[in-house]
């Protein structure tokens, strides 16, 4: 929709294990897959799962979970690519995913966020902050790193989200 206000349609979009279901869950708790309408600052937010980042994973829903990630690229309205700074697997399918994201969203340019997540698991980490970095200029989006046990800028992250989502309807 092209309305000022929300509500805003945010997909978390990663590998399974990376912690989507536990960011999302902070902005008001889901299962996966189904969205949920949650007030925050003053606004509406629905928050969608992606599993396996848009490449067909066949979810316990089998062909529902593809038919879902189909309609979450067309009604997305920002787009979170999610991995673990723990788990370089999930770090290194985000080209792919961002490629398949912007091949099958009608939007030009959607908004998109790449969030290294687990950042409190400083011993097992496999991704630095400097690499999540540069990943992020290559594919030119924004970039945080959060931690979804420790809530670490995950205020920060969704706020984002919104603000980039205003920022492009605000374009002629
Ligand atoms: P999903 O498959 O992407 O939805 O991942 P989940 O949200 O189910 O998270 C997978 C596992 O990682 C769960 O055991 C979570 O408790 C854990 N987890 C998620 N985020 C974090 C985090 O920021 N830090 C730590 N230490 N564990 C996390």
């Amino acid at each position: 929709g092209g309305s000022a206000g929300g509500p805003y349609r945010v997909v978390l979009a990663g590998e399974s294990g990376v912690g989507k279901t536990a960011l999302a869950g902070i902005f008001g708790g889901l299962p996966d897959g189904a969205p949920r309408e949650d007030e925050h600052p003053g606004e509406s937010m629905q928050l969608w799962c992606a599993d396996g980042g848009f490449w067909g994973h066949l979810s316990p829903q089998g062909e529902v979970g593809d038919w879902l990630q189909e309609s979450c690229l067309q009604t997305g309205d920002a787009f979170l690519l999610i991995f673990s700074v723990t788990d370089r697997r999930s770090f290194s399918r985000i080209p792919q995913t961002l490629l398949r994201l912007r091949e099958g969203s009608p939007h030009p340019d959607p908004p998109v966020i790449l969030v290294g997540n687990k950042s409190d698991l400083a011993r097992s980490r496999e991704v630095s902050l400097e690499e999540g970095r540069s990943l992020a200029v290559m594919l030119s989006c924004k970039h945080i790193e959060t931690s979804a046990a420790l809530h670490h800028n995950t205020r920060e992250l969704f706020e984002g989200a919104v603000r980039q989502i205003r920022l492009r309807r605000r374009r002629p």
